[in-house]
């Protein structure tokens, strides 16, 4: 079911009535000294005449630049913003339709090879593929085998006649593997990728290399989009534009890069990397089965993180996946949260809390909030009291992981110091709630969301290559 902009301002509105009955509670504390208040964080934020104009420049530079819709302001969430979430939602309906579509039944995935993608067909459904162009079925597990080993072309697989690489290539079949355009690695062993997709845009994917217990891991974070239509203010992907959603396979091709580079099995995927996960559901959720299927992993080592959209995590309940849902939380009143995320207007803090509450009571499953810290901001020793009150009220078993924030270029916001972050922690942890700080990885790799391609989109690209 896709957002319905009557449906999001009519639960804003019963939302807020709710908000006034506990104002004591969720009123914003009065800002201290260092923390600017609401007006003077919206003040220092680019003009958005300025912020359409350097748009425009950069869209100009390099025609892969996600530009902003034109209409898109920053500021408070509006019509506009509405507009482009609700056609991302339905974007993602319609992408996951034609995708499984190919994929859903053997015999339509044989009707027509054209424009088939190897990468999330089982090996029957490709043993069908492979029936229908005159190959014994067997060439179906062939095929399978073949991608799940890293071939990035048709012509890679290894033991496929040369007759049958052939009829694929001039059927359009293709692996689905995306070209690695660039990866870099941290000292810590944290690495991060940008993928060119077919029309050449970038999207990023990072690999979190740990040892636990004598035991490799690799978790893997994984981009839901291109682009993100979000405009979460401290996001470096949120300050670009949305251009599409990434079908389930393109998700999954994430996965076996970053294994590939790493020579090891993804142990866990979270998807905190570029966009909106909850905007594109469906191909989220698909994902998140392949992975499950053809790589092996467990669901509760996959977590699905989101700055919230409204109907999204009751029906993310309904799928009844074993992931870990990670809520981007990031304030502990509306007041705040709306400067820092401000689709938070068209879902507030007291629905996003309400809908958690729902979802631990439908699974079962423990919720994770995330809190970025940033200095001055929402750091201080009175918000983790209302963090604290705002968790307690809503009775849900949830963890909570602080992230002090990564610099991110032109940002009105700062790293908090060290102190800053074990003061907050304290708070929590006083309280007996669960409460991590996030170990920042790869700092060097530019790990935050955005920032490598950023960085790359600004350089320009080289011509995409193509891949089949
Ligand atoms: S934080 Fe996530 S939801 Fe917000 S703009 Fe960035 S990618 Fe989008």
């Amino acid at each position: 079911m896709n957002l319905s902009v009557g449906r999001a301002g009519a639960r804003c509105s019963s939302s807020n009535s709710n908000s006034s009955s506990s104002s004591s509670r969720l009123l914003p504390r009065p800002a201290p000294p260092p923390v600017p208040s609401a007006r003077s964080i919206l003040l220092k934020r680019r003009s958005p005449t300025a912020a359409t104009a350097a748009a425009a420049v950069e869209a100009a530079v390099d025609p892969t630049f996600v530009p902003r819709d034109p209409a898109v302001r920053d500021g408070p969430w509006n019509a506009v913003d509405a507009g482009l979430v609700q056609t991302a939602q339905q974007q993602a309906s319609a992408l996951h339709g034609s995708s499984s579509s190919s994929s859903s039944s053997s015999s339509s995935v044989a009707a027509s090879s054209a424009g088939v993608v190897l990468l999330g067909q089982t090996a029957e459904q490709l043993g069908e593929l492979a029936k229908s162009m005159g190959q014994p079925a067997y060439r179906g597990k062939q095929l399978a085998d073949g991608i799940l080993k890293g071939a990035k072309r048709v012509a890679d697989i290894k033991g496929l006649p040369a007759s049958f690489i052939t009829q694929l290539q001039e059927a359009g079949v293709k692996t689905g593997r995306s070209a690695v355009h660039h990866t870099v690695r941290a000292p810590d062993g944290t690495s991060k990728l940008l993928l060119q997709l077919g029309e050449g845009r970038l999207i990023e994917a990072v690999g979190i290399p740990a040892q636990d217990s004598s035991k490799e891991r690799l978790t893997v974070c994984v981009s839901s989009q291109v682009g993100c239509p979000m405009r979460c203010t401290f996001c470096a992907t949120g300050k670009g534009g949305f251009a599409r959603n990434l079908t389930a396979h393109e998700i999954v091709d994430q996965v076996l890069a970053v294994s590939e580079l790493h020579g090891t099995r993804a142990s866990n995927v979270v998807f905190m990397g570029m966009g909106e996960p909850l905007l594109n559901l469906p191909n989220v959720v698909a994902a998140a089965a392949l992975m499950q299927q053809q790589l092996g992993m467990s669901g509760r080592a996959i977590t699905i993180s989101t700055v919230g959209v409204p109907n999204a995590i009751n029906r993310l309940a309904q799928h009844k996946l074993t992931a870990t849902l990670a809520v981007s939380l990031h304030a502990p009143n509306q007041e705040l949260r709306k400067q820092l995320v401000p689709s938070a207007a068209a879902y507030p803090l007291e629905a996003l809390m309400q809908d958690c509450a729902a979802y631990f009571k439908a699974t079962g499953r423990r919720v994770t909030f995330e809190y970025t810290l940033m200095s001055g901001t929402n750091d201080a020793p009175e918000h983790a009291r209302d963090l604290l009150a705002l968790l307690r009220h809503y009775k849900l078993m949830s963890h909570v992981n602080l992230i002090p924030w990564n610099p991110v270029g032109e940002s009105e916001f700062e790293r908090p110091s060290r102190a800053r972050v074990d003061a907050f922690k304290a708070v929590l942890e006083r309280a007996g709630l669960p409460v991590s700080v996030r170990t920042t990885r790869g700092l060097e790799a530019a790990a935050a969301c955005g920032q490598l391609r950023n960085m790359h989109q600004k350089q320009g690209l080289s011509n995409p290559q193509q891949l089949t």
